[in-house]
């Protein structure tokens, strides 16, 4: 089944066509990694995929629920941890309270965040904050979660936790979009892979295909990573 599907996507900003008939299909259980030069279109494919922007042309069809983890975290800063997690599932889904508090605390222990439940997020480090916006975004059950260069905004030394969560997320089969330059991290979790240049998918395929592509771009851009 697919649970995201995007047909012919164009988008402009002021007259400039920064997504050029994107066109994509996201698997149940799959994992796709988008990687690319900065301004190549990634975060507007994400946005226009979530629905968080308007297109200009094409189609976007779920099979599912959506949920979207941003690069700065954007937890509610005047929340607690918890009351970050539950407060979507309550007043957004109207679900039962007790419940989802329950949930809410095995999310966090998941996230080895259990002893943080009444922490605000400013005593928090990125990395701990970046755990509880992954938390959050699993409270809402989507059946795909979106990430947007998650460990961009992290020291170095951070990183590592994050790749690991998400990991954990795809050998449990959580179906997921994400943008990363994390490249050895993109190799190894995705089962496909998109290379944008210039509002284009300039090259797909499986990690191998990508990352062993005598494509002249492709080599170029790994080559700033290495
Ligand atoms: P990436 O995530 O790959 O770095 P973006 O999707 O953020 O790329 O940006 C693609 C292009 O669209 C860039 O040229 C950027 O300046 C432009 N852009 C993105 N969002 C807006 C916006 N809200 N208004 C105007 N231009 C935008
Ligand atoms: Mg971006």
């Amino acid at each position: 089944m697919n649970l995201l599907e995007m047909r012919h996507i164009r988008k402009s900003f002021d007259g400039v066509e920064v997504l050029k008939d994107i066109s994509l299909t996201v698997k149940e259980g799959e994992v796709l990694g988008i990687i690319g030069p900065s301004g190549s279109g990634k975060s507007t494919l994400l946005r226009c995929a979530t629905k968080l922007e308007t297109y200009d042309a094409g189609e976007v069809t779920y099979g599912g629920s959506v949920g979207l983890v941003f690069q700065n975290f954007n937890l509610f800063p005047h929340f607690s941890v918890l009351k970050n997690i539950m407060d979507a599932p309550i007043r957004v889904q109207k679900r039962n309270r007790a419940e989802v508090k329950q949930e809410a605390e095995e999310l966090l222990e998941k996230m080895g965040l259990k002893d943080k439940a009444n922490a605000y997020p400013c005593q928090l480090s990125g990395g701990q904050q970046q755990r509880v916006s992954i938390a959050r975004a699993l409270a809402m059950k989507p059946d795909i979660l979106f990430f947007d260069e998650p460990t961009s905004a992290l020291d170095p030394e951070l990183t590592g936790e994050i790749l690991k969560v998400i990991r954990q997320l795809a050998q449990e089969k959580m179906t997921m979009v994400i943008v990363t330059h994390e490249m050895d991290f993109a190799k190894h979790v995705s089962d496909h892979i998109i290379f944008m240049e210039e509002g284009y998918i300039a090259l797909e395929g499986s990690p191998e295909e990508v990352f062993e592509s005598s494509n002249a771009r492709i080599q170029e851009f790994l080559g700033r990573f290495s």
